[in-house]
């Protein structure tokens, strides 16, 4: 391994999908960056289905032919068990295309995108902890690393100044938890999740193989990844006073009887075994009332978390690091100031999470009334997210529906219902497949306005003209970059 340079136009923490996303598009544009990975890789990661918007990441990153030649579980949609609904999701119908997302073992596919980075001229350093930054005013110029020692040898500490920063350290937040000190937790998703991964499983007998299964149970709901070592993972999601009121009962007891709670998943693991100690995470939702400032941005969980329950942690890490490549390379080229990026980092980034958030209570929401307190605990306050920001999330996702005049009294809960029969119809439009073959006039606009509702939460809106942000876009010509409005 060459040594770790003194200086670095761009400096990376963390090598997860956020830091390696940014630092290889960042290095196709011809920026220095050096990335700081605390572990050796491969290393475990939970976070394994993935949406179809990692396809055109993949694109960008000059890694598709990788991604799809390389096994992984090829998923087409979802299967679903929500309440007395049951469907199959195709994420095709949804987008009106042929697209598909994957599972992957995130140990070999955050591998592969770290390998991808350092082909891409990206200086990997695997085993190096950042352990302190230091500040000119409020700007990070300078980080303190230690080279991790191999066989309990004590390590060897080094420093690194920069001109930008990507902090991409995950839930670890080394810039929201110990310097911004601005990391919030909403009052929505206190939720835990216990997982573990099992062989000789049956498939399912709807749905496509390499779909997710998501069945609710009165307390929570389950997942079902199916993986290409032929395991499949299977995790509950139970509020985390539920769990306390089980003192006493095992771990390993709460998640069995989960299991057996859920028709979709029990069938699934009928003769089945466990391959896998038990895991655990507190699955808090949070977000740092800051995710950028002079010469850094916060990319992936090191800015925010949302809940697993609609699979869109790594899209959010790598829409986060495109928005960040884009950003400091048109700094880097003139094209912007440096107020200019950061306010549309800030806010294009912001908007992505808060659509996922409102759809996120929205889709719970269908379930309320079933066991008042799980579902009801999924509900966004007004403390999660003010009224205005929601009201706004909501006006750009729901194109159909612009008149919320009346709805000042109570925003929240009046978005929220409004954003539940939205769901609804547009899953029961899905449902009829026949129909969606055969459309024409007002119904295939309904299709259109289907995938325009879908893809304006999982797309990536900010390469579009129409949603620019203070007059700015992504733009992938000649390369990434932030473009004006003419
Ligand atoms: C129960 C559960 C289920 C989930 N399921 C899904 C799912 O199905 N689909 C999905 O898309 N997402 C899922 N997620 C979310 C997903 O795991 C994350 O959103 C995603 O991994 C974020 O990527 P990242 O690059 O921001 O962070 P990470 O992948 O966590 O990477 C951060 C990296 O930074 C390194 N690091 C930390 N501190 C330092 C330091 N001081 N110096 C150097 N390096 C450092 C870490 O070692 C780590 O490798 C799930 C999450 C949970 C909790």
């Amino acid at each position: 391994m060459s040594a770790i340079t003194e200086h670095t136009q761009a400096l990376v923490i963390g090598g997860g999908p956020a830091g390696s996303t940014t630092a290889t598009l960042l290095a196709r544009n011809g920026v220095d960056v050096t990335l700081l990975e605390l572990s050796r890789f491969p290393r475990y990661h939970i976070g394994e289905s993935l949406l179809p918007s990692i396809l055109p990441i993949m694109d960008l990153l000059g890694a598709r032919e990788k991604m799809d030649n390389y096994g992984y579980t090829r998923k087409e949609g979802a299967y679903l068990e929500w309440g007395r609904e049951r469907w199959p999701l195709n994420f095709g119908e949804m987008a009106g295309d042929r697209t598909y997302g994957f599972q992957v073992i995130r140990s070999e596919f955050d591998h592969m995108l770290l390998k991808h980075a350092a082909e891409q001229g990206v200086k990997v350093f695997e085993g190096i902890e950042v352990r302190s930054l230091h500040f000119d005013g409020d700007r990070p110029v300078r980080a303190s690393y230690l080279i991790k020692g191999e066989n309990g040898n004590a390590g060897q500490l080094g420093e690194i100044t920069f001109d930008y920063l990507i902090d991409a350290s995950g839930r670890k937040g080394v810039m929201a938890n110990y310097y911004l000190h601005n990391r919030r937790f909403h009052d929505v998703f206190k939720n835990i999740a216990i997982w573990g991964y099992w062989k000789d499983y049956d498939k399912m007998g709807t749905g496509r193989a390499g779909d997710i299964a998501v069945g609710s149970i009165p307390n929570g709901w389950l997942w079902g990844i199916p993986l290409h070592d032929g395991t499949i993972s299977v995790g509950v999601v139970m509020h985390k006073d539920a769990v306390a009121a089980k003192r006493g009962i095992s771990q390993e007891e709460i998640y069995c009887e989960a299991i057996e709670s859920s028709t979709l998943i029990s069938n699934i693991l009928k003769n089945a075994t466990m391959t896998s100690q038990l895991k655990t995470e507190t699955d808090y939702s949070y977000t740092a009332e800051q995710f950028s400032g002079p010469g850094y941005f916060l990319c992936g969980d090191a800015a925010c978390f949302l809940d697993p329950l609609l699979s869109s942690g790594v899209h959010l890490a790598t829409f986060s690091a495109m928005l960040a490549a884009a950003s400091i390379s048109s700094i880097l080229s003139g094209e912007v100031t440096e107020q200019e990026a950061s306010n549309f980092f800030e806010k294009s980034y912001r908007q992505a999470y808060l659509r996922f958030l409102v759809f996120l209570s929205a889709f719970y929401d269908i379930n309320r009334g079933r066991d008042a307190y799980f579902w009801e605990a999924q509900r966004l306050t007004p403390a999660d997210v003010d009224a205005n920001n929601l009201k706004a999330a909501f006006l750009t996702l729901v194109t159909g529906l612009k008149d919320m005049n009346d709805a000042q009294t109570d925003t929240h809960h009046f978005v929220l219902e409004m954003m539940s029969k939205r769901i609804d119809e547009n899953l029961n439009f899905r449902k009829d497949k026949q129909v969606l073959e055969t459309l024409e006039g007002e119904q295939l606009a309904q299709k259109n306005e289907n995938a325009n509702f879908f893809s304006s939460v999982e797309g990536f809106f900010a390469l579009n003209k129409e949603e620019a942000v203070d007059g700015l876009y992504v733009s992938t010509d000649p390369q990434l970059r932030l473009a004006r409005v003419a």
